[in-house]
Formats: structure tokens, sequence, C-alpha cells
């Protein structure tokens, strides 16, 4: 049985936006009737897993509404609602991870938040999930050591600048366009990102068809296991990468992206690393599109890791 985590109350209201809030909803629906998928409702994070990753005062901002630009600094209209339906999709990523600890692979039907950074939001993304989830359990002692695939159509900024003192984790981020400083890079060769010594960017080109994703990713990959494999794989499933995303200037199908899913889940498997996904992107219109990309994320977990 694979987890599926997802709290109706983690949709804040934030009016007619291109982010299409209700998909979170929808997929969780089309889940739960999946032979082998549980749907559980995840605890909020705490304000103490906040604080191992950003600042307080932009904690407070989120809280409180104020200053309005740090509170809005994620692109979303504030509300009292926005602090605590974020803690529940931070606590939805972070309960995935701890099921697929448990269990070797579970889902967050919630977003990853991967472009925000210590000192604000970013791109719709408000506290970093991805990051809470590794400082939280890190400090329970669950893991040692821990790592992000990013395969959300942009490049995982927040992410990147967060791992920068954190020696412990890494990240691989494999992107066909870039948000950065709320600016959108459709043309990526514009955009030229550092990497770490524990972060890993990838720009695929435009027109990039299923064939070439799939040999880059058994490229890049390994570069996860070193120097040791990770505790645990947490992977942005993105939908936005679909050709017929508004963003998109890849050539991939709702099928390629599921071959993608499964050969990330296939690679956790083999090295029995526990992968705990989030849905991450995705902006087609009907959001119909948007919600069967991220069930073929669920088809392709009960492929390699449903018994
Ligand atoms: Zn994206």
């Amino acid at each position: 049985m694979i987890e599926a985590f997802h709290s109706p109350a983690s949709a804040a209201p934030i009016g007619n936006h291109t982010m299409p809030m209700e998909k979170f909803q929808l997929v969780a629906d089309r889940a739960a009737k999946i032979s082998g998928i549980r749907l559980l409702l995840p605890a909020p994070v705490t304000r103490e897993d906040l604080l191992r990753v950003h600042s307080e005062d932009y904690i407070h901002a989120i809280e409180t509404g104020n200053p309005r630009p740090l509170a809005e600094s994620q692109k979303f209209p504030w509300s009292p609602q926005l602090y605590p339906s974020v803690l529940l999709t931070n606590g939805a990523v972070l309960a995935a991870a701890r099921s697929a600890l448990a269990h070797g692979i579970a889902a967050a039907v919630a977003s990853g938040f991967h472009h925000a950074s210590s000192q604000h939001g970013e791109g719709y993304c408000t506290f970093n999930g991805l990051v809470i989830t590794l400082e939280n359990l890190r400090s329970a002692g669950a893991i040692r050591t821990g790592a992000v695939l990013d395969l959300d159509l942009h490049y995982g900024n927040g992410t990147a600048s967060l791992l920068h003192h954190r020696p412990w984790a890494r990240a691989l981020s494999i992107y066909g366009n870039d948000y950065c400083n709320n600016l959108s890079y459709r043309d990526i060769s514009t955009l030229h990102h550092t990497d770490g010594p524990n972060h890993y960017s990838v720009p695929l080109p435009a027109k990039t068809d299923g064939p070439q994703l799939l040999e880059l990713l058994q490229q890049n990959l390994p570069r996860l296991l070193h120097p040791t494999p990770p505790d645990i794989l947490l992977y942005q499933a993105g939908a936005d990468p679909l050709r017929d995303d508004p963003y998109s200037p890849l050539d991939l199908g709702a099928a390629d992206l599921e071959a993608r899913d499964r050969l990330v889940f296939e690679f956790a498997r083999r090295h029995s690393i526990p992968v705990a996904w989030t849905l991450a992107g995705g902006y087609t219109r009907p959001v119909k599109k948007v919600v069967d990309v991220h069930l073929g994320t669920f088809r392709a977990a009960l492929a390699t890791h449903g018994s």
C-alpha cells in the first residue's frame, strides 16, 4: 500500500491565479480511488521546523502579512489562511518522507516549493518544504544524508541556495526553463547557474523529447549516489515539462513523463533509496491534463513499488 498525504486545508484562497490550486484536490480525489493507494491527512510542520530553514523575519511576515512585500514575495496575495495552509503543505512533504522511510515510497499531494530560499519566497513558493523535511528528519536522527531530484520544468534555485551550507544534502535539478528573482527565462541559455559541490544543474535544450530526457536521466542520476547513496530521495515530479504547458519549450507528452517517473522510481528501488515525491508545477489548461500527468506518477509508483 502506497501512502499519499493531502490536506484539503492546504489550498489558501489566492483568487484567479496561474497556479491551478484546485489540482491538488482533484489529484487526491482520483488517487483515493486507485487500489493500492491510501490517502492520509498530514500534520502541519511546526515553527521549530521552519526556523531550521527560514529567517524569523520572513516567517513573521507570512504569519502576519507584514511587511506586505515580503509576505507576498512568493507572488500570492497574502491572506490570514496562507500561513496555516503552507504549514500543511510542508507537512504533507514531511509525512510522505517519513512514510517513505518506513515503506520505501510515498506521495505528497502538495508542492515542494523549490524556489523558496531562507529570507523570502519566490515563484509561488513560500517555505521550502523539501529542505524543511530533510532538516526535520536529520535533527530527529532518522537520516544522515538526503537528496532532492528536481524534475520540475524550472530550476530549483531556492533549494540550491539552501544547500550551500548543508554539505550532508545534495540536489540535482534537470530543467527546461527558468524562474529566478520572480522573472521567467524561457531561453535558459540566457541564465547560467553555478553548480556547487553538492548541487548540480542540467539544462534541457528546447524540443527535448522523451528518449533524450530518459538518456539524460540515466547519465545524471548516478551523481546523486556519491559519495554514498542518500538515506532519502525527495523527488519533484513536475507536470510543467509537458509540451502543452504554457511555459514549456520541451517536446514531452504525458506518456514520456510517466516513463520518466518510472525510471526515477526504478533507480531508487535498485539502490534501496526510500523516495517521496511531490507534485511540483503544472499550468496546462484544462487542469485535467495536469491531473492526468500527476496520476501517471502514481501509476509509475505502483508499477515499481506496488505489491
Ligand atoms: Zn515549475
